[in-house]
């Protein structure tokens, strides 16, 4: 038997009719806010994403799932979704004359080679937005605020969004040469990866998962002592317009995220056991990182299994349960022909069908009705069809009533 590849899983099942909902959910906030579906490739050149998730972040070091095509191409799989947006919004031009802010979303898999356990996979999939050519603080609070919407629409309720400022780029090169000056002497006590992250890539020393507990990392300098005066304004305005929104925020020094792009605030929402279950930020030097107009921008993304995780533990089997408006049983060959025409004519109609398309016998088709939750039953007779008659019966109340076949559609429109 060939078994899936390691780090990877099949959705079916309660997990699947789960992402069904989330994907409904998504849409109709999406919608609602009024940001659009861009979908681009799942392979990409590596060079995007040395360029722009960083030749020195521990996803492109150790994580990407990087090849040569047939045509001797470099070719990486995504492991996130905004450099693809980003270059895909370049090279559409998506700018052009508009002065509006461009929205966008996305849904889709991302591939990392990381080490698989609880929530955390090869190929996962995550569901985005990227708001860009504003530096409006306004649409910070926006980005932030539909994350945590959608999250408490799914019933997610115990949601912090747990936000830091990274600041400019001055406020960036001071508060990591304080770092850099505060960690040189104790550089020997922290783990390989950040002795190696002192010279490429310091500020991600903050974050270390290894070296957490390390009291050398619990009195690092704070960033918030090394903002400019802009950053400092920045962020306390995005903060006050969390607060008139009614997100429910804490502060947090160490968060700095693991792509290079990131800029001013960063964010995670965060859930009760303080797990991320997505996060994002302000970037608003990738676009001209990568040949693109000046144009700032800030975003976040979701890890979809890990919502699935949460609201499998809230949403009960019968919230999902399947629901069709009729099923409709037959049994001989004449049966069956009047199903099939009569369920296509239904599911044309907008009605939820499902017919026997296996030889079942009657007990066996009742039996599927009852699993299916059928609302009502349309039960096909020889003698009575010939006569042009149908009988429906409320699988609930077990009332029956013998309908012209030809009104059957309308009787259930109407009855639904
Ligand atoms: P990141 O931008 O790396 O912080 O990823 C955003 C979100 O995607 C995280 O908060 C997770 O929910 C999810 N995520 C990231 N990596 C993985 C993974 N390997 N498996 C499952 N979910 C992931």
């Amino acid at each position: 038997m060939i078994t899936k590849p390691k780090g990877t899983y099949d959705l079916y099942g309660k997990d699947a009719r789960i992402y069904k909902y989330i994907s409904d959910v998504v849409e109709r906030y999406m919608a609602n806010y009024n940001y659009d579906l861009v979908r681009t490739p799942i392979f990409e050149a590596s060079e995007l994403y040395h360029r722009s998730v960083g030749d020195t972040s521990d996803i492109v070091t150790k994580e990407t799932y990087d090849f040569k095509d047939r045509g001797d191409r470099n070719i990486t799989l995504r492991p996130e979704g905004t450099a693809g947006i980003v270059r895909s919004f370049i090279e559409n031009k998506m700018y052009g004359n508009r002065n509006d802010t461009i929205k966008l979303y996305y849904l889709g898999t991302m591939y990392r080679y990381e080490r698989p356990q609880a929530g955390r996979f090869r190929e996962f999939t995550q569901f985005g937005v990227e708001a860009l050519g504003s530096k409006e603080e306004m649409i910070d609070a926006e980005v932030i605020s539909i994350g945590y919407n959608i999250l408490k629409e799914m019933g997610i309720e115990d949601v912090t969004v747990s936000i830091n400022s990274l600041g400019d780029k001055e406020s960036r090169e001071n508060y990591t040469k304080a770092l850099k000056d505060y960690l040189k002497p104790h550089i020997k006590d922290l783990c390989e990866d950040c002795q190696n992250r002192f010279n490429t890539n310091p500020l991600r020393i903050i974050d270390c998962k290894v070296d957490k507990d390390n009291e050398i990392l619990k009195n690092v300098p704070k960033i918030g002592d090394y903002l400019s005066e802009t950053s400092k304004n920045r962020f306390k305005k995005v903060k006050e317009l969390l607060t008139l929104l009614d997100i429910d925020y804490e502060i947090n020094e160490s968060i700095v995220r693991g792509l290079d792009y990131y800029n001013e605030n960063v964010w995670e929402y965060l859930n009760k056991e303080g797990l991320a279950l997505g996060g994002g930020g302000r970037y608003d030097t990738l676009v001209s990182n990568l040949d693109g107009p000046e144009t700032p921008a800030v975003g976040f993304a979701f890890g979809i299994e890990r919502i699935i995780n949460e609201l499998n533990n809230i949403v009960s089997d019968n919230d999902l349960a399947k629901r069709i408006d009729a099923y409709i049983l037959s049994v001989n060959e004449e049966e069956k022909m009047h199903a099939l025409t009569l369920s296509q004519d239904m599911r044309l109609n907008g009605l939820m069908v499902e017919t026997n398309t296996n030889n079942l016998s009657l007990k066996s088709q009742f039996k599927i009705a009852d699993t299916l939750n059928a609302t009502f039953l349309v039960i096909l007779n020889s003698e009575k069809l010939q006569k042009g008659i149908v009988t429906v019966k409320d699988n609930a109340t077990k009332e029956e009533i013998e309908l012209d076949e030809a009104e059957v559609v309308d009787w259930l429109l109407g009855n639904i």
